[in-house]
């Protein structure tokens, strides 16, 4: 490895006392369409406000929506790449609520007739594997966007509206945070590597809803609220232990949970109350009566199973027996499909598959979130570079800060790896008949060091070590200079 840190552990003292957290999560996905759910407007993430919208997701009267195709594939394929039942008949229903991102008065979704019923997605925890279910995944289209805090008062951006999506609702198997975090991050490594969406939390493309209740062990599940929108990693873990640590002071004071729907501050580190959950019966569902029913035919579904790339669990143990990676390393490197493709083409052209490894999770990833934040999507670098480089490393030509001096410069433009450690002088010294000239000059110009060696302080062997590497300009490659240090000061106390 050039030498990266692990992530952070921060976990905020929160003692629940006798209770444990029941979590079920919702989680929003966009599908990876070019056009949305209804209409052919454009999805793409930036765009100029009200720019890509028509009658039809501005709502219109009169305006017909008609299904994308693509957008039911793509909802399928994520039901198989989750186990889940795929149902050949479902249905879109209309969910009326009012709110001013949402023009027609009412969301068109998939309440009594779902896509998909019935998956399972595994998670590791620390006590080893957990599969967590799924309780169904339904499509559904989404809403546009409340600009607040501008001079003009709240703004209203429709480009949203129309947004394929799939909701993904667990079963509550969730025990924590931890276990919250590890579930999205399988969910958005599965999904991205089945080519469903990209996942990306921080353009809104995966956002959660926290359902959290508290009961002592063994106990009927207690009443839970529900946690609107969160948006990162962070804030889910965050949220989730605020929520719990809430809930837990009001059980404590005999007061009662309510049923509530809550956001959660990320500057105060709280959850909020917004609203009394919505019934059923306030939704009023009913069928869509614009839209036909869904039809998706047994011979469909079989090729789109068959379009499945090797999905990330199927791909670590892959990994681990292919290139000899432990667990945590080979799950760390199937998390997003590109870093998987990535490594494998890196690993096929280098010669330790590990180096290239610790490589890509250690310092890559440095400089990939300094330049691209938490959500990085690609390396600029060449595999067969980043192979070379590793080479160089784990074949010990040049040392650590060297090679990420290379990375660092690879980032920048193309190049061939071992050229620039020629032509800046990074490449080590592992001539023999050079390091052993050192060694001995290490010897002669420090007699006392060598004597007190002799009188049994093997602690001056570092020492030692340091002023023959001074007296190579720090480039001698150090195991070989270790050894023959070592082989000199033997000779000298015989
Ligand atoms: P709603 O339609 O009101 O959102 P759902 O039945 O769809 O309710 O459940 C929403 C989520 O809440 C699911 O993920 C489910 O697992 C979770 N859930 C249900 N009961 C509890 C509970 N007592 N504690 C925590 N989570 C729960
Ligand atoms: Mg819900
Ligand atoms: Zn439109």
């Amino acid at each position: 490895t050039l030498g990266g840190k692990a992530g952070r552990g921060m976990k905020p003292e929160v003692n629940l006392g006798p209770y444990e957290m029941v979590i079920g999560l919702e989680t929003h996905v966009q599908l990876r369409t070019k056009t949305k759910l209804f209409c052919s407007c454009a999805t793409s993430f930036g765009a100029e406000p009200n720019t890509q919208v028509c009658p039809v997701c501005m709502g219109l009267p009169g305006a017909l929506p008609v299904v994308n195709a693509h957008a039911v594939r793509l909802a399928a394929l994520a039901g198989l790449a989750l186990e889940a039942r795929i149902h050949p008949v479902s249905r879109f229903d209309r969910k009326h609520y009012f709110y001013p991102d949402l023009p027609k008065g009412y969301q068109i979704s998939q309440f009594f007739h779902p896509l998909c019923q019935g998956g399972r997605l595994v998670i590791q925890t620390g006590a080893g594997p957990k599969v967590v279910g799924i309780t169904r995944i339904h499509m559904e289209e989404d809403a546009g966007k409340l600009l607040h805090g501008g001079e003009a008062g709240s703004l209203l951006d429709l480009n949203r509206c129309g947004v394929p999506l799939i909701e993904i609702v667990t079963d509550p198997d969730i025990a924590g945070p931890q276990e919250a975090c590890a579930y999205l991050r399988k969910l958005r490594a599965v999904l991205t590597c089945a080519g469903v969406s990209d996942c990306r939390m921080n353009e809104g493309s995966l956002r959660c809803d926290v359902n959290l209740s508290l009961r002592k062990p063994g106990a009927l599940l207690g009443v839970r609220t529900e946690i609107k929108n969160l948006n990162s990693f962070q804030s889910v873990e965050r949220a989730i232990w605020a929520e719990a640590a809430r809930q837990a002071e009001a059980l404590r004071r005999g007061e009662p949970i309510l049923r509530e729907t809550r956001r959660f501050d990320p500057v105060t580190g709280r959850t909020y109350a917004m609203r009394m959950k919505e019934s059923t019966q306030e939704y009023c569902f009913f069928p869509e009566p614009d839209l036909p029913p869904v039809l998706l035919r047994p011979e469909t579904v079989k090729d789109l199973r068959a379009s499945l790339p090797i999905l990330p669990d199927a791909r670590t143990e892959r990994f681990m027996t292919v290139f000899g990676l432990s667990p945590y390393v080979a799950e760390q490197l199937t998390q997003r499909r590109w870093l998987a493709d990535y490594f494998e083409e890196t690993a096929c052209l280098a010669h330790n598959p590990v180096s290239v490894a610790n490589i890509l999770l250690g310092e890559v990833f440095a400089l990939l979130k300094a330049r691209q934040g938490e959500e990085t999507d690609g390396i600029p670098v060449a595999p067969r570079r980043l192979a070379a480089l590793s080479d160089l490393v784990s074949g010990g030509q040049v040392n650590s800060s060297a090679g990420k001096r290379i990375l660092a410069a690879l980032f920048e433009e193309d190049f061939e790896p071992w050229e620039y450690a020629r032509s800046f002088d990074l490449l080590l010294l592992r001539e023999e008949r050079a390091l052993r000239e050192a060694v001995s000059r290490a010897l002669e110009e420090n007699p006392a060091m060598v004597a007190a060696y002799r009188g049994g302080k093997s602690s001056v062997e570092q020492a030692l070590m340091g002023k023959a590497m001074a007296l190579t300009g720090g480039k001698a490659e150090p195991e070989m200079l270790k050894k023959l240090l070592r082989e000199a000061l033997q000779e000298q106390t015989t």
